[in-house]
């Protein structure tokens, strides 16, 4: 087979760039990267050359393009590998950033070339540095999803680490009524520490983020983290049965492989009772929209008190009407400065009377999601619409609320 190296069209543009540029074997085998597969554009620069006798072999350092950057690929790899060793990965890709000066010769001598046949500088650096990393350790480069991108910058050796954050999915429960589920900022300091806070920066002593995140973070040797709930509940609520889904996102981790189920453990041990993880698995970015999104049922468990005794078959009457009713609640006053204005129309699925003493009462409502609890028993001063208050004419008002279950996960 005749090498496509040898085509005529391909010989005279090699000619013509030659006669006009000094390039070394990269550059000229550059200009045809597509043409042939299985070599390195050195490899075709030198046997382009080598047809045309007339030319001399250019030094790399001696390049009208690359003016020596080829020379070095070697310490390029070595300063990357350097910075890569404080992290555990799998895979990674290089980048690199390099003289305008190049880049401007680049696209003058492009003139000559055919686009189809060439490949952009960067492009062979990028993938000569990335084969030595991959020779030299067992990781892989990744083009769509790489643990770590290490952008070499040519000109001045520095090297700039994008580390992919690491995320963990999971479910937790809550089992205390005080504990916020993300970190709350002091209203006073806003986080510096006052006498308010008492120098913490925080409203409250802890929150679920912060049971959860502290050992992931020591394990990890992250920088910092976000955690995304799939909804949340209020601070006096507890969340039971199966869980909440969450996902941890743990940003610039140095160390990646974690024992979930060990990392499970210890969180619950050391959260002695406040709260509980389970079901942890490696999850993704992909995976905190979807559960923001989510539109799951929730069970609760609500127990109320009438401001006077609550009648039985009335309260009994109430519950089968509301059963598959869709009630209006205008953004309840205590959550009014946070979330906009809005009339929101919600489901209620099923009511079920688990007691009825005197003046108090426990129901368990299954609603879809995002529904106020609360106001659906109070009334809100009018803002849900029906409410159990205004349906057995008994003002009444939630004493304890309970997540039961998560639905649809
Ligand atoms: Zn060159
Ligand atoms: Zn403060």
């Amino acid at each position: 087979m005749v090498s496509a190296l040898k085509d005529k069209k391909i010989v005279e543009i090699a000619e013509k760039a030659l006669s006009k540029y000094k390039l070394c074997d990269h550059c000229l085998g550059r200009l045809f990267a597509m043409v042939e597969h299985g070599f390195t554009n050195e490899e075709r620069g030198e046997k382009l050359r080598r047809n045309l006798k007339q030319y001399r072999k250019i030094e790399i350092k001696d390049c009208w393009l690359c003016s020596g950057l080829f020379n070095e690929i070697r310490h390029f790899a070595d300063i990357i590998s350097e910075h890569l060793n404080d992290y555990e990965f799998e895979t990674f890709l290089v980048g690199s950033k390099t003289d305008e000066e190049i880049l401007d010769r680049e696209q003058e001598l492009l003139e000559f070339a055919d686009p189809e046949y060439s490949e952009p500088l960067k492009t062979e650096l990028n993938r000569e540095i990335g084969k030595i990393l991959e020779k030299e350790s067992d990781k892989k480069v990744d083009f769509e999803n790489p643990n770590i991108m290490a952008v070499i910058d040519t000109s001045f050796d520095v090297v700039n680490l994008q580390i992919k954050p690491l995320y963990i999915y999971g479910r937790y429960n809550k089992y205390k009524r005080d504990i916020p589920q993300t970190r709350w900022f002091c209203r006073v300091c806003r986080g510096k520490g006052c006498r308010k806070c008492n120098y913490t920066g925080k409203m409250y002593e802890t929150s679920v983020e912060e049971l959860i995140a502290r050992r992931v973070l020591e394990k990890t040797r992250g920088d910092g983290e976000s955690f995304h709930g799939c909804g949340r509940e209020d601070i006096d609520v507890c969340m039971l049965g199966n869980g909440r889904p969450f996902v941890l996102e743990i940003k610039n981790p140095k160390i990646r492989s974690l024992d979930l189920d060990q990392l499970e453990e210890e969180i619950n041990e050391r959260a002695e009772g406040k709260i509980k993880v389970n079901n942890l698995h490696f999850s993704s970015k992909i995976e905190i929209a979807r559960i923001k999104s989510a539109d799951f049922k929730k069970l609760y468990r609500v127990t109320f008190a009438g401001e006077k005794a609550i009648n039985k078959e009335k309260l009994k009457k109430v519950v089968q009407t509301l059963q598959g009713k869709t009630i209006s609640q205008f953004t309840p006053s205590r959550v009014a400065r946070r979330r906009v204005n809005i009339v929101r129309d919600r489901k209620i699925y099923n009511l079920n009377i688990e007691l009825i003493d005197g003046a108090t009462a426990t129901l368990t409502i299954e609603t879809q999601s995002g529904t106020y609890i609360k106001e659906l028993i109070s009334g809100d001063d009018g803002r849900t619409r029906p409410s159990i208050s205004e349906m057995i004419e008994v003002p009444c008002k939630v004493t304890e609320l309970d997540v039961m279950e998560i639905k649809g996960e």
